[in-house]
């Protein structure tokens, strides 16, 4: 890392700085690998909603940059943020009966070791990866509408006209992504984004509020209300200062144009009226009832090609019921930051070869995830087959499917990679 000489003899153009974008960055500069960023919006920007990453990823932070793992540390929110919940330290969440006969008691206590929940404002996090990027390396207001392969290299095309020349792309243009749409024009036809067959309502609340409509123990232990045909969940953010909140309701069907709508509170009303008196108690309080349809992406057949490969949402958008969709995105630049900044790369060639290797090692974890994750929406909402409200079938379910998720063992995930990154260079 302290060599003088330049090593590598390409720049890596990243195409959308959401989470996953300036991750990746932040571990290739680390790695001392040549970085350009093209942002589609005026400036970095993050939705104010909260994000919780699961054990895995969190595990990857520091491998990737010490930094990423550090910032995130000193903004994350834990149940021990709460005076008189540390015992809830390793709690993931609480999983509680919604209504029916068992309404307020407690399915299952979720524990993820070591690290527990861990939950922080969006915003926050990306704000602060920011600083980790040298303001000269990144172009706003850049919305890549399109890009070539030439046997020379690759030719970007912009919606305000302005074209450049890159060595290779890694995109991570979120669930719409261009790169994708260029990677794979035919398939991308038929592969839009679809709608999940669920929609959902989220807010941040203040957590006095929160404490009012369900108690100091809903309020301060992330919670999961499961119920017939919809869920809840709530978890603490910002040092325990408020709370996030989301409520999804399985609906076949999305009639409308736009992904947000404007609902009313009635809809709201209508949506939960069997979610029970926790669930009731906190609609009242959320002060948009905008319904968020969720759209998931269709399996993809590889995720690179030649000298361009894609990340994050890009890639393998999930719904979020798993909570992992950003935790997928950490784990893909894990994995492409060792392989890219590997000694033995040196050239776009080889970059073809870590691309290739990328995609054997991600798509297939990454794509289960997807699927795992749209079936736990029906776990929650007490309809998956063979599963219902079986109290024993429910608990066995989640912990193995969370199990799956969250005890991969990152480092070996990066070696698999590396090992076929080689085979395919031929050395
Ligand atoms: C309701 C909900 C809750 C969620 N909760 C969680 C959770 O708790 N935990 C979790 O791990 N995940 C969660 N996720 C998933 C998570 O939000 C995403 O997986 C994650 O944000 C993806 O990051 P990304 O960088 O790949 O894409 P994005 O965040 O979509 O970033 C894409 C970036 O590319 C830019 N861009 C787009 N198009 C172009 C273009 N053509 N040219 C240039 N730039 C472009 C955009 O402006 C943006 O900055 C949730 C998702 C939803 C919908």
């Amino acid at each position: 890392m302290s060599s003088t000489k330049p090593s590598k003899h390409f720049t890596v153009t990243i195409i959308g700085g959401g989470i996953g974008g300036l991750v990746l960055a932040v571990g290739l500069l680390r790695r001392k690998v040549p970085v350009y960023i093209y942002e589609a919006a005026p400036a970095f920007a993050e939705i104010g909603l909260g994000l919780s990453v699961g054990p895995a990823a969190h595990r990857a932070m520091p491998l990737i940059d010490p930094q990423i793992r550090e910032i995130y540390d000193s903004l994350v929110t834990t149940h021990a943020d709460s005076p008189g919940y540390e015992q809830f330290r390793q709690t993931w969440v609480e999983i509680i009966w919604a209504c029916g006969t068992r309404e307020g008691e407690t399915l299952m206590n979720l524990k993820a070791l070591p690290s527990g929940q861990t939950t922080l404002h969006r915003a926050d996090f990306l704000g602060a990866l920011v600083n980790l990027i040298p303001p000269d390396i990144v172009q706003f207001g850049k919305r890549l509408d399109s890009l070539e392969q030439t046997t020379e290299g690759l030719t970007l095309r912009f919606n305000d006209g302005m074209t450049a020349l890159a060595d290779v792309v890694v995109g991570c243009d979120g669930i719409r992504s261009k790169v994708k749409e260029s990677m794979l024009p035919e398939e991308s036809k038929n592969k839009q984004p679809h709608y999940s067959g669920m929609y959902g309502y989220r807010a941040v609340l203040d957590m006095e509020e929160v404490v009012e409509a369900v108690g100091e123990r809903r309020a301060r232990v992330s919670t999961l209300y499961v119920g017939k045909g919809a869920y809840c969940i709530s978890y603490p953010i910002m040092r325990a200062k408020k709370v996030n909140v989301g409520l999804y309701i399985l609906s076949k069907k999305w009639a409308y144009e736009t992904w947000v709508r404007p609902a009313t509170r009635e809809e709201m009303r209508r949506d939960t009226r069997n979610m029970g008196r926790h669930v009731n108690a906190l609609i009242e309080r959320m002060p948009d009832p905008s319904q968020w349809a969720i759209f998931e992406h269709p399996h993809i057949s590889t995720y690179s090609q030649s000298r361009v490969a894609i990340l994050g949402d890009a890639a393998h958008a999930s719904t979020p019921h798993q909570g992992a969709g950003a935790g997928q995105a950490i784990e893909d630049a894990h994995v492409l930051a060792e392989l890219l900044g590997d000694t033995r790369v040196t050239k776009p060639k080889d970059v073809m070869a870590a691309f290739r290797a990328y995609d054997q090692i991600r798509r297939p974890r990454s794509q289960k995830v997807v699927t795992s994750s749209k079936e736990s929406a029906y776990l929650l909402c007490l309809c998956l087959d063979g599963v219902g409200d079986d109290e024993e079938k429910l608990k066995e379910t989640w912990n193995q499917r969370l199990r799956w998720l969250w005890d991969l063992d990152i480092e070996e995930q990066a070696e698999e990679a590396r090992k076929k990154m080689v085979e395919y260079m031929g050395v």
